[in-house]
């Protein structure tokens, strides 16, 4: 069993418009007003269970143990991810690449966070390493796979980021740290790549729909839970849904 972190994971899904495209007028449905409309209470593609490849990007290694890595990722990382999502959606490692320049994860985030206080600046001025993020990503965009970027990371006011996804209709990415992979980082951030909200951010009569009595229970959308974290049935059918439906693309049978 996996230990759960104690560090507390921050996913902020951001919303960006201006910094990857000029599309001004994209909305992410993850913080669109719309309710969930669909009866979870049953697996509408119960007959289907699609595969999903994800390629692991590895920034700032110069010499990484790939052979090693791809066993953590497959045995330990992509197994438990499986595991948390009940074998709904089969994940796969497709691929590992890595990259030799270097950047943490706070600083991207930092640098492309329009909600910010700084960001108004670095939005007009992004750091010349952000924009090769950037660069990477809109070359990665829609490559039929999951993208996966992992940084080092560090603590910021007693907090350490270990994750967030970029909710974009252009873009199949997550970036992570290294330390996310001890804890339950990647299955948090996959539930929102999935469009499952943060239980404080879910309306009551979606929280209902979803299974969860309280924005308080202990639920993989949940930050720093210490008992046993899961999805409910309601959330699991909600996220096969949303890939089926809406990101085909990404799947196969
Ligand atoms: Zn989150």
């Amino acid at each position: 069993m996996r230990i759960l972190n104690t560090i507390i994971t921050i996913c902020l899904c951001m919303m960006y418009q201006n910094i990857f495209t000029q599309d001004q007028n994209y909305i992410p449905a993850h913080f669109s007003k719309t309710t969930i409309s669909i009866n979870l209470e049953r697996d509408i593609y119960a007959g289907l269970k699609p595969k999903v490849g994800i390629v692991f990007h590895y920034m700032g290694s110069k010499n990484i143990d790939t052979s090693a890595i791809e066993i953590m990722l497959k045995e330990q990382v992509i197994s438990d991810l499986n595991k948390d999502l009940e074998n709904k959606i089969n994940f796969f490692l497709e691929s590992i690449s890595h990259y030799t320049w270097h950047m943490y994860l706070p600083d991207i985030y930092k640098s492309l966070d329009s909600s910010s206080e700084s960001s108004s600046e670095s939005l007009l001025k992004p750091e010349k390493r952000s924009l090769k993020i950037i660069d990477f990503i809109q070359r990665t965009k829609k490559k039929k796979n999951i993208n996966v970027y992992v940084f080092e990371t560090y603590p910021s006011d007693q907090v350490v980021l270990l994750g967030f996804c970029i909710l974009h209709k252009d873009y199949d990415v997550i970036l992570m740290s290294h330390d996310g992979f001890r804890g339950n980082t990647l299955t948090h951030e996959v539930g929102h790549f999935l469009k499952l909200k943060h239980p404080w951010e879910t309306t009551k009569r979606d929280l209902q729909k979803l299974g969860l009595d309280n924005k308080e229970n202990c639920n993989h959308m949940n930050y720093d839970c210490d008992e046993h974290q899961a999805f409910t049935s309601q959330q699991l059918n909600f996220m096969k849904y949303i890939l089926i439906k809406k990101m085909g693309h990404l799947w196969r049978n």
